[in-house]
């Protein structure tokens, strides 16, 4: 699970010879670049950081750190923001930002983005909140060992500056197995996809890791301690911060519907 972002940076493997295959289709073939996946997340961040047109983007290490990428793939998705006439890159200047054009297929995706983070979110707390429940009451001596490994490395990662995905990823599976409901996992497994992006999103953001970290501790405690209640109401509250999103009070640049604008051209037929 935790190798999920990485599996992006590998060339989907052709389906060669799978045009008479009789296994089902579990996973979709296609994958966008993950330069194209760094583009939108890149602007994305740019909204959560309520830069204006005009600003600097932060440097590219800065922002690899941020995203949990390698500065290359930092590197590529400006250039596609740049094709697309969202940032101008001044030789040796920085890159800064233009107004968004909400034609452009970034921002269109940021808008996408936007729509399909509350429902994951609703998805995740009907799903993470029981299970917090039952790995307090079915949580075995390995189960805590492998839920405090995902704390320590999330712990490592945010002294180190980044935004702890693989920890918190780590913490959350270990949650999930901890519950001991294989049709619970599989429900999670399901969504993984969808769960990285919610939690890119969020952990992007600033000061937000040590806060999900100090989250995670409580759900730690509360499993350990075998209280239910409390876990379960320690897994709402961190997913409530996971949701409390700058994302979700964006509004794109120019008004997206023409219809949508009464203001002026009231007399149009
Ligand atoms: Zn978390």
């Amino acid at each position: 699970m935790t190798d999920r972002a990485d599996a992006r940076d590998r060339p989907t493997p052709a389906p060669s010879g799978a045009a008479g295959g009789s296994a089902p289709a579990l996973r979709p073939v296609a994958r966008t670049p993950l330069h194209a996946v760094i583009a939108e997340r890149l602007l994305s961040h740019i909204v959560q950081s309520e830069l204006e047109p005009g600003d600097r983007l932060p440097g590219e290490r800065d922002l690899a750190a941020r995203l949990g990428v390698s500065r290359t793939t930092v590197r590529q998705a400006i250039v596609q923001l740049r094709v697309e006439g969202l940032v101008d890159v001044r030789h040796g200047g920085g890159t800064f930002l233009r107004p968004l054009d909400p034609q452009a297929e970034a921002v269109a995706a940021v808008l996408d983005r936007r729509r399909r983070l509350p429902e994951v979110l609703e998805a995740r707390r009907a799903l993470e909140v029981p299970i917090a429940g039952l790995a307090a009451a079915r949580r075995t001596e390995p189960d805590l060992a492998a839920i405090d490994a995902g704390l320590e490395r999330m712990r490592h990662e945010v002294a180190a500056g980044e935004p702890g995905l693989d920890g918190d990823a780590a913490f959350h599976a270990a949650v999930t197995a901890a519950a001991h409901n294989p049709t619970l996992a599989e429900l999670m497994d399901h969504l993984a996809d969808a769960i990285t992006e919610t939690r890119s999103e969020s952990l992007a953001q600033p000061g937000r890791p040590p806060r999900s970290l100090h989250d995670h501790e409580a759900i730690a405690r509360a499993i350990r301690a075998g209280d239910a209640d409390t876990a379960r109401a320690a897994m709402q509250a961190h997913l409530g911060h996971v949701g409390d999103l700058k994302l979700f009070d964006w509004q794109p640049p120019v008004e997206l519907d023409p219809d949508d604008g009464p203001d002026d051209g009231k007399d149009q037929p």
